[in-house]
């Protein structure tokens, strides 16, 4: 039997380490030839790259700074050229930034909503246009903009919380087109940004339902399924995938 995804082309943003990663890694084991881009990391990119291609799919990693609208757009093209189209986009790419609002610099407000807010838009205006019926955008928010859940988070949850308003009306627009936008919530899942044995670990679990931290992998599972033929029927959601961090 064929492979859900065969034939279809994914582009994965940040899909060189965490979640990223393993969103690249599910969707090409469904069948998917997967792009990735990343900001520094060549290292673990040409890592993922490899492991994709030793499972039979065409990879390609492009370094493109988020921050950068126009490396976003850019990179999006030179995906959409090398591979002929994009069926597929994964808004993943994403930086963390915790701590009292007056602290925050008018810098880090910049920073946090070009990486957060602004790339996941440009890249589905880029993507649109070699995108077609049967498209998929899926963007990753984070369990903070469902339930601010500690002090410190006000800027991280406005670029989070923006990413509710752009799934939602690029459902409504894009519905005629056959073309589904979704977004799914992570809770703490163990990466390089919020490591399970990290400082605020225990206190992070505690904030969940199920009291631990989930793997990279959990995310992946509801992004393929969302991106699959079981997601046809599901635009304009956002998927809580944080062990019940918003209950
Ligand atoms: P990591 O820090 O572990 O990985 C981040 C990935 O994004 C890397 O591939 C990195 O590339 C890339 N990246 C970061 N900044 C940029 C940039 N400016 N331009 C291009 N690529 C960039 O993060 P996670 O895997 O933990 O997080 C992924 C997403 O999930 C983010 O949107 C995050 O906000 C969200 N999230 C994570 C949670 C968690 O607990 N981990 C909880 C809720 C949401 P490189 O390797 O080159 O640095």
């Amino acid at each position: 039997m064929a492979a859900t995804l065969d034939g279809k082309v994914a582009l994965v943003t940040g899909g060189s380490r965490g979640i990223g990663e393993a969103v690249a890694l599910r969707l090409a084991a469904d069948g998917a030839d997967v792009a990735l881009t990343y900001r520094g990391n060549e290292e673990r990119a040409a890592r993922v790259v490899d492991k994709i291609t030793e499972m039979g799919r065409r990879a390609w990693a492009v370094r493109s700074d988020s921050a950068d609208p126009r490396a976003v757009r850019a990179a999006v093209e030179e995906i959409a050229a090398r591979f002929g189209r994009i069926d597929i986009l994964v808004n993943n790419a994403g930086v963390g930034l915790l701590g009292p609002v007056e602290d925050i610099t008018l810098e880090d407000i910049d920073h946090v909503l070009e990486v957060n807010v602004r790339a996941p838009f440009v890249a589905a205006q880029a993507a649109l246009r070699h995108m077609t019926e049967g498209g998929r955008i899926v963007s990753i928010g984070s369990c903070i903009a469902e339930r601010v859940a500690f002090a410190g988070g006000t800027l991280y949850a406005t670029s989070k919380t923006a990413l509710t308003g752009m799934t939602k009306a690029l459902a409504r627009e894009l519905g005629p087109r056959g073309i589904t936008a979704n977004l799914v919530h992570p809770g703490p899942i163990d990466t390089d940004m919020n490591p399970a044995d990290g400082p605020s670990a225990d206190f992070q679990s505690g904030l969940t339902a199920l009291g631990h931290y989930g793997q990279p992998s959990d995310i992946a599972e509801t992004v393929a399924h969302l991106v699959g033929e079981g997601g046809r029927y599901v635009t304009g959601a956002a998927i809580a995938v944080d062990g019940g961090f918003a209950a």
